[in-house]
């Protein structure tokens, strides 16, 4: 069983959404598909695949116009937000520490959070990656068990570039021995980062990752079921 997460970002309408959930209803498939959409999509008819958001505030309640607190999440059924991910820390300054109180306040109110980290081409390229992956990793996730970790290079994201397959498994053993030395032994950890049809199976398998987090890909039936369908 591999976990696929779709990250829907700023797109999607009902129509889009009930298309993607029909679709999925009718495949057969052991993997756990977590949608992760727009606010606006969350609530309504999600029988047969689990929802996610894709942020959340570090706020319980209270005067934050325009955000969304935790416990609404799970008021609307919500299973799992993603947060820090590379745009939200980009776009909106969102630090480490920020990135920690989301994830702690979603698992408070029983929304499991996966917690994206990744590289910067020039920290790609420095040779040193993978303490700046530690860094992150420390720094981003809760205090308990019940998360899941994304690894998403930045550069990999939305560009068409992946790591290679064995760079991949290596940063897996990195993140992986990190979480067992904290005492967290069932965290799973996902690749994202330009997955499509055609290089889902082979990064997944090679890789052993327990999962994929996939943007454009998943926005369309066409290309996001191959995927759900390869990935074992
Ligand atoms: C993402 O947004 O997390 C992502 C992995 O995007 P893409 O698959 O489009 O690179």
């Amino acid at each position: 069983m591999k976990i696929i997460v779709a990250n829907w970002k700023m797109n999607g309408t009902k129509q889009d959404k009930n298309a993607m959930i029909s679709a999925i209803r009718e495949i057969q498939t052991d993997n756990k598909v977590i949608l992760c959409l727009p606010f606006t999509l969350l609530c309504g008819d999600n029988s047969g695949v689990l929802i996610g958001a894709q942020d959340v505030s570090a706020n319980e309640n209270g005067a934050f116009t325009g955000d969304i607190s935790a416990q609404m999440l799970k008021d609307s059924g919500v299973k799992y937000v993603i947060v820090g991910h590379s745009e939200r820390r980009l776009y909106h300054n969102e630090t480490n520490t920020i990135v920690k109180s989301k994830a702690i306040m979603a698992q408070k109110h029983g929304v499991t959070p996966i917690v994206c980290i990744g590289e910067t081409f020039e920290e790609y390229q420095s040779g040193n990656k993978e303490s700046f992956i530690e860094k992150m990793l420390l720094e981003s996730i809760p205090d308990s068990s019940n998360f899941i970790v994304a690894y998403e290079p930045r550069w990999a994201i939305g560009t068409g570039l992946t790591p290679n397959v064995a760079e991949i498994t290596k940063i897996r053993e990195v993140i992986k021995s990190l979480l067992i030395k904290k005492g967290y032994t069932d965290v799973a950890v996902l690749y994202g980062g330009s997955v499509n049809d055609l290089n889902a199976q082979q990064i997944i398998n090679d890789s052993k990752m327990d999962g994929l987090l996939i943007g454009g890909a998943s926005l369309k039936v066409d290309t996001f079921l191959p995927i759900i369908k390869k990935a074992n």
